[in-house]
């Protein structure tokens, strides 16, 4: 058996364990992930055909296989990153390739020219890879995937480009397709090197999305796009340890939209959803970047704000409600405004979150009894905050 026979062999283990392991993956909500999957079945097929490659059409239709794969492959890793997945000029320069690999099989035959010119498309696809997954891979989340599949790439890029210069520019001649000359082993072998790292990547890639997805659900609620509960008192707790440890202040403030059942009953359910969502929103954009906000409960949000004593989270929550007392939501049956309660404590020494939660729930409780639409600190009904809040001032 040839070398380049039996490394052909493992391009095609490799491609379909690629197969295999995305199809595993077919219908999981990742965008890209059936381009890859049947990119990887083309190029599979491609690398059989290679086996059988004396033959003029079978070399045309490996050919031509292996461009479409390889252009599949970067359309899905674009769909990934919810790109647009192809540009234009593109399917032009895909059909001239497609043309003038017919051409120089059986028009003029020219084995050199047309290993340049797919050798030239396939390192183009493999640095547009790079640049797409670098350009648009995720901020905030593990980057080991994504530097993977971008070396993986670059590597194959470069393998490529070698290959378009040498023959393109005639440094070396093959006078049938893949003969076992050292350039192309050294070639071929390369190939297959990347070739299964940039499926594992694809794979690595999809995986993340997924877990993204899963942390997601398991921290953000899903009609205000704010903290859940369980997210919330986490961040709570790791911000408690740390406020211990700096010997810092750290306030919190619970949050309850006032008669929200007379909204739903008026307007109705949906309208309140869009409520609930809109006092959420104006919350978030309100707060400081350092101040943390979650949905606690049906109509309740919390607010924690670290470096901040509760006279100045009494201020600020007041700041808050002010502006959410301003602002309206639409519904079809006309504007919904919600007004807020709330109640506002600071940790002191031997707090648990739930201890100071519960102050500031009583807290809360005392702003509804004395008639809503206010902030009150807790241990001290004197404290009561309603005037409408100067934003400038408070920020
Ligand atoms: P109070 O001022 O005393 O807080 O009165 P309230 O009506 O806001 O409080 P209550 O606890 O009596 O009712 C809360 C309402 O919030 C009832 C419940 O249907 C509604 N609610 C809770 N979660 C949601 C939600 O996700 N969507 C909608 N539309 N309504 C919700
Ligand atoms: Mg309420
Ligand atoms: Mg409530």
């Amino acid at each position: 058996m040839s070398i380049p026979t039996a490394l052909i062999g493992v391009a095609i283990l490799s491609c379909l364990m690629g197969v295999a392991v995305l199809g595993s993956l077919f219908h999981a909500p990742v965008p890209g992930i059936r381009h890859w999957c049947v990119a990887s079945a083309l190029l599979a097929v491609t690398a059989v055909l290679l086996l059988f490659r004396r033959l003029d059409v079978v070399v045309a239709s490996a050919s031509t296989l292996l461009v479409i794969g390889s252009f599949l492959a970067l359309q899905g890793f674009r769909r990934f990153f919810h790109r647009r997945s192809s540009i234009s000029w593109e399917y032009g320069a895909l059909g001239a390739i497609l043309v003038a690999i017919v051409y120089w099989t059986y028009v003029s035959p020219d084995v050199d020219a047309r290993g340049a010119l797919i050798s030239g498309f396939l390192a183009y696809i493999r640095f547009a890879i790079v640049w797409v997954v670098q350009r648009h891979r995720p901020a905030g989340r593990p980057q080991y995937a994504y530097h993977f599949v971008s070396i993986a790439a670059v590597l194959g890029a470069i393998v490529h480009a070698i290959r378009c210069v040498v023959y393109g520019f005639g440094l070396a001649h093959e006078t049938a397709f893949l003969e076992p000359t050292s350039i192309n082993v050294a070639f071929l072998g390369m190939a297959t090197m990347t070739l299964p790292a940039l499926s594992v990547g694809t794979v690595m890639l999809a995986h993340d999305r997924l877990a993204q997805r899963m942390e997601r659900l398991a921290t953000i609620d899903d009609l205000t796009g704010v903290l859940g509960r369980r997210a919330f008192i986490a961040q709570t707790e790791a911000l408690l340890d740390d406020a211990r440890l700096a010997k810092s202040k750290l306030s919190i403030a619970i949050l309850d939209i006032d008669n929200f059942k007379r909204i739903n009953d008026r307007h109705g359910h949906a309208a309140g959803d869009k409520a609930l969502a809109h006092v959420a929103s104006t919350i978030s954009l309100g707060i400081r970047q350092t101040d943390i906000v979650g949905r606690i409960g049906g109509e309740e949000f919390a607010l924690l704000l670290p470096l901040t004593g509760k006279e100045e989270a009494a201020r600020l929550t007041n700041r808050l409600r002010a502006i959410v007392a301003e602002s309206v939501s639409q519904a079809p049956s006309g504007d919904v405004t919600c007004t807020l309660s709330a109640g506002v404590d600071e940790f002191r020494a031997g707090d648990t979150v739930a201890s100071v939660m519960a102050r500031a729930d009583t807290a809360l409780y005392a702003a509804k009894a004395s008639g809503r639409n206010c902030v009150v600190l807790a241990g001290s009904l004197q404290s009561r905050w309603t005037e409408p809040a100067d934003a400038n001032a408070a920020r």
